[in-house]
């Protein structure tokens, strides 16, 4: 009897040994993250003028393996509901049911979120999301491009970049990525498990020697499944933008089979395959009543630029029938930039 439960302990520790056999930690610039936990982290990068900035990390390290899945946020400082996404989530995920390994990225560009800055790092006045791949020995903004691109991306088999409408846009939320290479189909698949009803796909447009610029083309560059997510706008941190960014990346680690349950889908997603803009003409201020996710008809009057005392420079019409993705929506507008950007509804 007491052989029979010696031998069945035995085996019992055989099977949990073999069954729960612990993935090995995993090492991030000097942290070493074992599995089943989760570590939150500044990683220090020089700024060339003799000081550094400090990017805040989370890492979720899972109790089996499975991809490793970036996530950024804060690529533009201004844009909060995707910053506040990616401090919720690590709480949203139990890391001892998770497969594989969650990189965050919390906030790219810290410099311009405490300097409320939208588009550009203050430091040195550079947009990040025009900045890839980056410089080794650049600029501060050309830095952090290159330490995505090269210390992250080299770590991830999936990226999503989380961005919004910024302080000065309003923007119907979509899930963007490059129909370009053989990661095309994989990042497709991504835009579609986010449950996003607006999908956007981007020409692989890259002339020889052209360099990527964006976060998420320079990830599909190097062929790894990615998207841009967007959601949000104009400086705002409503609950309801933050928790379907949340929900549509849990649902792309559903999708991942990092974590159990099935992905959202899509009633009806509608794939923006052509896009139309207008810019503005004129340096001035805009005075619009149109919105993003409006549907337009060609020809529509949807706003005005003036003089800064009132005299009119430009009436801006819809060039096309469709809808309108993003917008500038507060007064200050600048000669050259675009106003709208419009998804062209199928003929
Ligand atoms: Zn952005």
């Amino acid at each position: 009897m007491r052989k029979n439960i010696f031998v069945a302990a035995l085996l019992l520790l055989a099977g949990i040994t073999m069954s729960y056999a612990q993935p090995k930690p995993f090492m991030f610039k000097g942290q070493v993250i074992p599995a089943g936990t989760r570590a939150s982290f500044t990683v220090p990068l020089a700024t060339g003028a003799g000081d550094s900035v400090r990017l805040p990390f989370t890492v979720l390290h899972g109790t089996e393996p499975g991809p490793v899945l970036g996530l950024i946020a804060g690529v533009h400082g201004y844009e909060y509901t995707p910053i506040l996404a990616l401090q919720q989530l690590p709480d949203l995920v139990d890391v001892q049911a998770l497969r594989g390994t969650v990189i965050v990225l919390h906030i790219a560009n810290v410099q311009a979120f405490s300097g409320r800055s939208i588009y550009y790092n203050p430091a040195d006045g550079k947009n990040l999301n025009r900045s890839f791949p980056g410089k080794q020995d650049g600029t501060v903004t050309e830095r952090i491009a290159w330490f995505i691109a090269h210390d992250l991306f080299s770590r991830c088999n999936y990226v999503v970049d989380n961005h919004s409408g910024d302080g000065n846009e309003d923007l119907h939320p979509y899930a963007g990525y490059y129909e370009y290479g053989k990661q095309a189909a994989a990042s497709r698949e991504m835009a579609y498990a986010t449950g996003f009803d607006w999908i956007m796909p981007a020409p692989a447009n890259l002339a020889k020697g052209e360099q990527a610029l964006y976060c998420n083309r320079e990830a599909a560059l190097q062929e790894i499944p990615s998207l841009t997510l967007e959601c949000g706008r104009l400086g705002k941190t409503d609950a309801g933008s933050v928790d379907r960014i949340t929900g549509a990346l849990l649902s792309i680690m559903r999708h991942l089979k990092m974590q159990s349950g099935e992905p959202l889908k899509a009633n009806q997603p509608f794939a923006i395959t052509e896009r139309a803009s207008v810019k503005s003409e004129h340096t001035g201020m805009l005075k619009t009543a149109a919105y993003a996710g409006m549907l337009v008809r060609k020809g529509m009057k949807l706003a005005t630029v003036t003089d800064f005392t009132g005299s009119v420079l430009q009436e801006i019409t819809a060039p096309v029938d469709g809808v309108i993705v993003y917008m500038l929506k507060t007064p200050p507008v600048n000669k050259g930039e675009g106003v709208f950007s419009f998804g062209v509804l199928p003929k």
